[in-house]
C-alpha cells in the first residue's frame, strides 16, 4: 500500500490545505486526523494540524516535501472540535489553519507537547564538558553550561530567567547534544464527595419552570433563551442546571462577556460547587490556559468558564452550554477570524447534541427573532428575585434647557434630593475623557486626529488630546494652532468633566468615576467598589463599565446623561445597543428595599423607541425595533456580509472593492442567484483611520444559503485580484458594526 499524502491546515491566510509526505520512519497508523506535525513552509518551519489523508496530490511529486516531525502520539483535537473548527472556517470564510490559530492555546500552536501540569526541566547531558572545544568562541553558552553544571537535578523552565539562563543559548547547547530536557508531571486533580458546597436557593415559580424546561431538554440539542430582568435570578437558574449536569457525569461550558469576569462572578460558582473549575480568559498565562484546555478535554475539569474564545474548549463529556449576557457585543470577535461565540455556541450544541441556554435581561433582536420563529424556546423571568421592585423610567426632555457639563437643572435637583435622603446616585455617560472636542472660539478650529477622520478627546487631567480610535495623543495646546488665539474651549462632556462638575455641585459627597481611565490599575476598581458597597451617599460616574456585572443595592437614582446617540446614529444597531445599555444600567439600581428611578436625558423625548422602552419595557421596545428591521430588510430578517478594505493611498480601497463587486456580479449571474444585493462600495463610516483610507462593500441576502453559495467562489476570486498586494481586506460575515 502506498504511503498516503498528508493534508494539513497551516497557519496561513490562504483558504486551502497543504500537502506533505509523512515524516520519515513514522508508521501510517499514527497519522490520524487531529495530530500536529512540524513541517517546512517556505523558509520557515511551522506547526500544522493533519486534517485528512489522501491518495493523490495536485502537487507534482518532486515538489512535495516531507513533514519533519509528528508532534502528537495520538490526536490532539477531539473529532468534535475538529468538526466545529471546520464549520467555523467555512461559515466565516476563513482559512482553517488560521481558525485553529484562534481556537487553540498558544503553546499548542507553537508545538509544545500536549501534556498537562507538566514542566520542562533542563539538564546537562551526561558527557557534556564545560571545556568542549565547540564552545571556545561562545562565551554565553559556556556560561550557561557552567550554571547548569551547578544544578545536578536540573533546572525547571520557569526558573531559567532567575538564573540568567538565556533560552537561545540553551537551544544551541541542546542542538549540540550538550544538554537534554525532560518533562515532569504533576498528578491530575481528583474530586471526591458531593457536588454541592452550599445549599441551593428554593426557586420561585418562574425559575422552577425555566429549570424544568431545560432539564427536559437534556437528552439532545435544544436551544433556550432565558429572558430574565436584571436581578431575576438567572444565575441561580444556571447554577441549578449545572448541578444537574454534574450529577449526570457531564461537563458544563459557561461563556461570559470579558468585562463580567470579575472575582464576583467566579466566586458564585466556586462557592456553590465542589467541582474542578477551569477558567479561560484573556488575563491568564499561556501555561495555565493549556492546562485548563487539556483538563477540559480529558474530562478533568467539570465546569469551564471563560470569555469568547473559551467556546473552542474541547469537552470530553459535554452536557450543557450557557451563554450569559448573550446580547453582549464582546462575543463577536472584531479582528482576524470574525466569529460570534454565541452563534457558534448554538452550532456546537447542535453538533454535540446537547442543550444550549442563552441568557440576558436584554436579549439581542437576533435571539428574540429566533425565539419567535420557534427555533429557541423562550423562558421568561419577569420578576426580580427577593423583594426588589423594578425601577421607574422618566424621560427628561432637555431641548432648550441649559446643560451644565451635560447635567440639566431638573436632574441636578433630583440628584440633590437623593443624596439628601442618604442614597446613592449613578450617572451614566458612555464617553471617557473630559470633553469629546476642543474648539477655538475665535476661528472655529477643532482638534482633529492627524491619522483619522475623528475628533480628539480632551483628557484635561493629563493635559492631553487623545484619539480613541488609533491611540494617537498630543499635548493639550495652550493656543490655537490655526489663529494663535488662546480661547480654546472644551465642547460637550465626558466622564472626567461630569465628575469634576458634580464634585463642585455636591462638595459634601464623594464622587467616584468608573471608566477605563480611572480603573487602569488593577486594584483601583476594587477600591472604588468597596467604597460604594459601604453604602454611604455618594455619586458614581461611569461608562458602560458600570453597566455590567456589578450590583449597587444602595443606588436609587440612575441618570442617563445622553440617550440621543443611539437614536441619531447611522448604524442600524445603535438603538438596540442604547436600549440594552439603558436597561442594563437601570438594572444596577434599587435592588434592596427602595425602588429605583431612572432619568433619561434626551432631545428626542417623543421618539417612539424611547417611549416604548420607558413606558412598556425592553420587550415592547424590541418588538417595535424588530418591526422596523423587517420593514427595512435588515438583520435578523436579512443576512449580511461586509467586505472591508483599507490602503495607504486614497482611492485604492475603492478600486479594489469595485473589482470585487464586478467579480460578485459575474458570479451572481453564473450561479443564477437573484435574492442578493450589492451595496457599495462606499467609504467606511470613518474613512481614514490610523492613517489608512478605508471603504466597504455590503452584501445583503434574504437567505443564508444563497449568500454562502456566493461567498466561497467569490473569495477564491478575490485572492487572485491584482489589488491584494496594496490593499488590506477582510470579510465579515454577520457584521455587527457597519
Ligand atoms: P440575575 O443573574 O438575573 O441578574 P441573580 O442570579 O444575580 O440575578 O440574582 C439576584 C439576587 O437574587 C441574588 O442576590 C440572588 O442570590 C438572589 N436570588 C436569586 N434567586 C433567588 C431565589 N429563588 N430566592 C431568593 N433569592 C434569590
Ligand atoms: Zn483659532
Ligand atoms: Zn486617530
Amino acid at each position: 500500500m502506498p504511503t498516503p499524502i498528508l493534508r494539513l491546515a497551516l497557519p496561513s491566510p490562504l483558504r486551502r490545505l497543504f500537502d506533505y509526505h509523512a515524516p520519515p520512519g513514522v508508521p501510517t497508523a499514527r497519522l490520524r486526523p487531529g495530530v500536529r506535525l512540524r513541517v517546512p513552509f517556505g523558509r520557515r518551519e511551522v506547526v500544522g494540524v493533519l486534517v485528512e489523508l489522501s491518495e493523490h496530490s495536485e502537487v507534482p511529486p518532486d515538489k512535495l516535501k516531507a513533514a519533519l516531525e509528528l508532534l502528537d502520539p495520538c490526536p490532539l483535537l477531539l473529532p468534535s472540535l475538529l468538526r466545529l473548527c471546520r464549520w467555523t472556517a467555512h461559515y466565516y470564510q476563513h482559512s482553517l489553519g488560521d481558525t485553529f490559530g484562534w481556537a487553540l492555546p498558544a503553546l499548542l500552536r507553537q508545538g509544545e507537547p500536549a501534556e498537562r501540569c507538566q514542566e520542562r526541566w533542563w539538564h546537562l547531558a551526561t558527557d557534556a564538558r564545560p571545556d568542549d572545544p565547540r564552545l571556545a568562541r561562545a562565551p554565553r553558552q559556556r556560561e550557561a553550561l557552567q550554571t547548569l553544571a551547578q544544578h545536578p537535578h536540573g533546572v525547571p523552565q520557569a526558573l531559567l530567567g532567575k538564573l540568567r539562563l538565556n533560552k537561545a543559548s540553551l537551544d544551541l547547547l541542546l542542538a549540540k547534544g550538550l544538554l537534554r530536557t525532560e518533562i515532569r508531571h504533576h498528578a491530575p486533580r481528583e474530586r471526591h464527595g458531593s457536588w454541592l458546597l452550599q445549599a441551593e436557593l428554593p426557586l420561585n415559580d418562574e425559575q422552577r419552570e425555566a429549570v424544568e424546561a431545560v432539564r427536559a431538554g437534556f437528552g439532545g440539542f435544544n436551544a433556550f433563551l432565558l429572558a430574565g430582568v436584571t436581578g431575576s435570578g438567572k444565575t441561580e437558574v444556571y447554577l441549578q442546571l449545572i448541578h444537574q449536569v454534574l450529577e449526570a457525569g457531564r461537563q458544563a461550558l459557561v461563556l461570559i462577556p470579558e468585562i463580567n469576569l470579575g472575582p464576583q462572578t467566579l466566586e458564585r460558582f466556586t462557592r456553590r460547587f465542589n467541582a474542578r473549575v477551569a477558567l479561560l480568559h484573556s488575563g491568564i498565562g499561556d501555561r495555565e490556559r493549556l492546562d485548563a484546555w487539556l483538563a477540559a478535554r480529558d474530562g478533568e475539569a467539570d465546569i469551564v468558564i471563560g470569555t469568547r474564545s473559551a467556546l473552542f474548549t474541547p469537552l470530553k463529556h459535554p452536557g450543557l452550554i450557557i451563554v450569559d449576557e448573550e446580547h453582549d457585543a464582546s462575543y463577536k470577535q472584531q479582528e482576524g477570524l470574525r466569529y460570534h461565540a454565541r452563534d457558534l455556541a448554538v452550532v456546537r450544541a447542535r453538533q454535540e447534541e446537547i442543550p444550549v441556554l442563552l441568557g440576558s435581561a436584554t436579549p439581542s433582536l437576533e435571539s428574540l427573532h429566533n425565539a419567535h420563529a420557534g427555533r429557541y424556546a423562550l423562558l421568561r423571568l419577569r420578576q426580580r428575585a427577593g423583594q426588589a421592585r423594578p425601577p421607574r423610567f422618566l424621560r427628561l426632555d432637555v431641548k432648550s434647557r441649559s446643560l451644565d457639563a451635560g447635567i440639566s437643572p431638573p436632574l441636578q435637583q433630583a440628584i440633590a434630593r437623593t443624596l439628601a435622603a442618604g442614597q446613592q446616585v449613578l450617572v451614566f455617560l458612555n464617553r471617557r475623557g473630559f470633553a469629546p472636542t476642543l474648539l477655538c472660539h475665535d476661528c472655529g478650529w477643532i482638534a482633529l486626529c492627524p491619522r483619522c477622520d475623528a475628533r480628539m478627546t480632551l483628557h484635561q487631567r493629563q493635559r492631553e488630546l487623545r484619539c480613541h480610535h488609533c491611540g494617537h495623543s498630543e499635548r493639550q495646546p495652550t493656543a490655537c494652532p490655526q489663529c494663535a488665539q488662546v480661547d480654546l474651549r472644551p465642547v460637550g462632556a465626558g466622564t472626567e468633566r461630569a465628575e469634576e462638575r458634580l464634585a463642585t455641585l455636591f462638595p459634601d459627597h464623594p464622587v467616584l468615576r468608573i471608566d477605563r481611565d480611572s480603573t487602569a490599575r488593577k486594584e483601583s476598581l476594587s477600591r472604588l467598589l468597596a467604597t460604594i458597597h459601604r453604602g454611604e451617599p455618594c455619586l458614581l460616574v461611569g461608562t458602560q463599565m458600570i453597566a455590567k456585572g456589578h450590583h449597587f443595592p444602595r443606588v436609587t437614582l440612575v441618570a442617563i446623561l445622553d440617550a440621543d446617540g443611539g437614536l441619531f446614529s447611522a448604524d442600524f444597531r445603535a438603538s438596540e445597543r442604547m436600549a440594552q445599555l439603558i436597561v442594563q444600567v437601570a438594572g444596577r439600581a434599587g435592588r434592596a428595599e427602595e425602588p429605583g428611578t431612572v432619568i433619561i436625558q434626551t432631545h428626542l423625548a417623543d421618539h417612539p423607541l424611547l417611549v416604548q422602552l420607558a413606558e412598556q419595557g425592553y420587550f415592547a421596545f424590541a418588538e417595535q425595533a424588530l418591526a422596523e428591521r423587517r420593514a427595512a430588510g435588515l438583520p435578523p430578517f436579512a443576512h449580511l456580509a461586509l467586505l472591508r478594505a483599507e490602503a495607504h493611498r486614497p482611492g485604492q480601497a475603492e478600486d479594489f472593492l469595485e473589482q470585487a463587486a464586478d467579480e460578485a456580479r459575474q458570479l451572481l449571474a453564473t450561479l443564477q442567484l437573484s435574492s442578493l444585493e450589492l451595496l457599495g462600495p462606499v467609504p467606511a463610516p470613518m474613512e481614514r483611520r490610523a492613517g489608512r483610507h478605508r471603504a466597504q462593500l455590503l452584501l445583503q441576502a434574504f437567505g443564508r444559503a444563497p449568500l454562502h453559495r456566493l461567498l466561497g467562489p467569490w473569495l477564491v476570486a478575490l485572492e487572485r485580484l491584482p489589488g491584494t498586494r496594496t490593499v488590506r481586506w477582510s470579510l465579515d460575515v454577520d457584521p455587527i458594526d457597519l
